[in-house]
């Protein structure tokens, strides 16, 4: 079993590394906030007073961060993990960050003579749990075979999107494919009650004809048809529509910067910006429909 530095114990660092542990892997944490390192340690996990801390003995430091700044934050500059760094751990970061940021990174990983990997993750807080998670991951073959059997106890599926970079990318298309098409359905939904339609009807309808998609299937914005989805428990995350503007931004940002015109990505931002501004950032992206039915 290996060592592993694991920096960032939110919502989704906290149930993977109960995973690795599960695996039987001897992880060493470290998080700015106190009580998630105490939440990790009592899980039987060791805890570090600094973020290089976790690097001793480290076969691999993996990072699951808010955001591109913190994760530049914790790997570069004079404090950073890759000044830091005395042996050759792989390193993983997990977060969702802009691809500018996953590719400037992992050059100054490579420029010290370290394997990175970006290796963002879909599945939400079930699937970190769960240990369910999607990995798409980007960086050189050689990283990304020393990396796979870390990720493996997270997930259950790997897949190797390319180079560096190529994860976050994954992960933008994916998130903005979620956010054009949760508002798509949440307007043909309000539609179909305007016409007359019950949920159950339209459901059955849309789910086994060529509207179908996840946000139908798996996450019907309606009470009713998924008993899983958050629609059934007043819209509570879940993801959050916060999560889900963030991630739009980060598919604009990256069209922007590679010329790609993606006009219905820039209007599903707009429409979680209003959402968003309008206080309702922490309820699942679902609510959504809520706004669009103007309730
Ligand atoms: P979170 O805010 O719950 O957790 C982030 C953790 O990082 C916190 O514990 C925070 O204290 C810690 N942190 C922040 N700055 C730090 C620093 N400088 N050093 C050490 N620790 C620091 O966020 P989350 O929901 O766990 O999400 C983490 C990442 O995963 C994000 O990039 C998010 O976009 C992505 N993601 C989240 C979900 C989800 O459903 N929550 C799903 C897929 C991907």
């Amino acid at each position: 079993m290996a060592n592993i530095g694991f920096i960032g114990l939110g919502n989704m660092g906290l149930p993977m590394l109960r995973n690795l542990l599960k695996a039987g892997h001897k992880v060493c944490v470290y998080d700015i906030v106190a009580s998630a390192r105490d939440a990790a340690t009592q899980d039987g996990a060791s805890s570090a007073s600094e973020p290089a801390g976790v690097l001793e003995d480290a076969d691999a430091v993996i990072t699951m961060l808010p955001a591109g700044e913190h994760v530049q934050g914790i790997y570069l500059g004079k404090d950073g993990l890759l000044s830091r760094c005395k042996t050759k751990p792989i390193f993983i970061d997990c977060s969702t960050i802009d691809v500018g940021a996953a590719r400037e990174v992992a050059r100054a990983a490579s420029d010290a003579g370290l394997d990175m990997i970006d290796a963002p993750v879909s599945g939400g807080v079930g699937g970190a749990a769960a240990g369910t998670l999607t990995i798409m991951v980007g960086g050189a073959d050689a990283a990304f075979a020393r990396a796979k059997p870390f990720l493996e106890p997270l997930s259950r599926l790997v897949v190797h999107a390319g180079g560096s970079g190529n994860g976050q990318a994954a992960k933008a298309c994916n998130n903005m494919i979620l956010g054009i098409t949760m508002i798509g359905v949440c307007e043909a939904f309000v539609l179909g009650e305007k016409l007359g339609l019950d949920h159950d009807k339209l459901f059955e309808v849309t789910a086994n004809a060529t509207g179908q998609c996840w946000t139908i299937s798996s996450y019907c914005p309606v009470p009713g048809p998924v008993p899983t989805s958050p629609a059934n428990n007043d819209y509570k995350a879940g993801f959050t529509a916060a999560m889900m503007l963030k991630d739009l931004k980060l598919a604009q940002q990256a069209a922007l910067a590679s010329g790609a015109s993606t006009p219905l990505g820039a209007e599903a931002q707009s429409i979680y910006s209003l959402f968003n501004a309008a206080g309702y950032g922490d309820m699942d992206f679902s609510g959504i429909i809520r706004f669009l039915r103007g309730n």
